[in-house]
């Protein structure tokens, strides 16, 4: 039997600081990023254009910084920052595995990586290199999920792929709770009104007002990403304006 049809064209994948991190509670596990780079690798490989926004929370939160007296802007920074460290990181996975890659800074910093200019990002995307977001939106006060609906909107990706360690969104947490129920599929609104953890909410409503679909998945899963985009809609969470039981 043949494959089933790759559905997206563009991808946006979002992965959090803390993916990279395994079983540390610090920095950066290599034979995780690794794994995930495999991932990216593979669906490189099999046409689809690959935007990914790295998050720095394995490294630096603003917040969590400033908790600490910490001006919250210059933590920002610092986060900001850690995002770069993370995307130079993944930068050097893809290329080890053979995938072109380009980190792209919405700060600028000449030196390690590419400034963020639109027009290069989505010619990069068209010659069949990975995209790496890095450094956020540019501003403080905002997270890397704002920053992954902002380029995917930039770009038109067709849907952002929000990677966690669970298979979606639950009613209650999995971890501690057995009862707990994953919701198949969710609209932008539920998600704001009852607060559930997808991404924050600036970062929803942006998804929301501009019509692209967010798919909260289990990227620790071998082949998920592929089977996403082969259409496995019984993986993890899609949220869009629809909704059902
Ligand atoms: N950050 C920021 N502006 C942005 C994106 C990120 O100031 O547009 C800072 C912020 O301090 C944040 C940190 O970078 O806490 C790391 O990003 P995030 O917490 O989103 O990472 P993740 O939770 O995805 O690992």
């Amino acid at each position: 039997m043949s494959e089933p049809e790759i559905r997206y064209r563009r991808i946006l994948l979002k992965l959090s600081g803390e993916a990279l991190m395994g079983d540390g509670d610090y920095g950066i596990d290599p034979a995780v990023i690794s794994r995930l780079a495999q991932e990216i690798r593979d669906v490189s490989r099999a046409g689809v254009e690959v935007g990914v926004v790295i998050g720095g929370g394995n490294i630096f939160r603003g917040a969590g910084l400033a908790d600490a007296g910490m001006d919250r802007v210059t933590g920002d920074h610092m986060g900001m920052l850690a995002t770069v460290m993370n995307a130079l990181a993944m930068q050097d996975a893809l290329e080890r595995l053979g995938v072109f890659a380009r980190v792209m800074s919405a700060i600028r910093i000449n030196e390690v990586c590419e400034d963020y200019i639109r027009r290069r990002a989505v010619r990069h995307l068209e010659k069949g290199r990975v995209v790496i977001f890095a450094a956020g939106t540019g501003n403080p006060f905002f997270t890397t999920d704002s920053a992954a609906s902002l380029r995917a909107i930039e770009v038109s990706a067709d849907v952002l792929l929000k990677a966690t360690k669970v298979d979606g969104v639950y009613d209650a947490d999995p971890k501690t709770n057995p009862q707990a129920v994953r919701y198949a599929h969710l609209s932008y609104d539920r998600v704001i009104a009852d607060k559930l953890n997808v991404m924050d909410a600036t970062a929803i409503v942006m998804c929301r007002d501009n019509g692209l679909p967010v798919r909260v998945f289990d990227v620790f899963e071998p082949g998920n990403l592929m089977r996403i985009l082969r259409g496995g809609s019984e993986i993890g969470t899609l949220v869009d304006n629809g909704e059902s039981a």
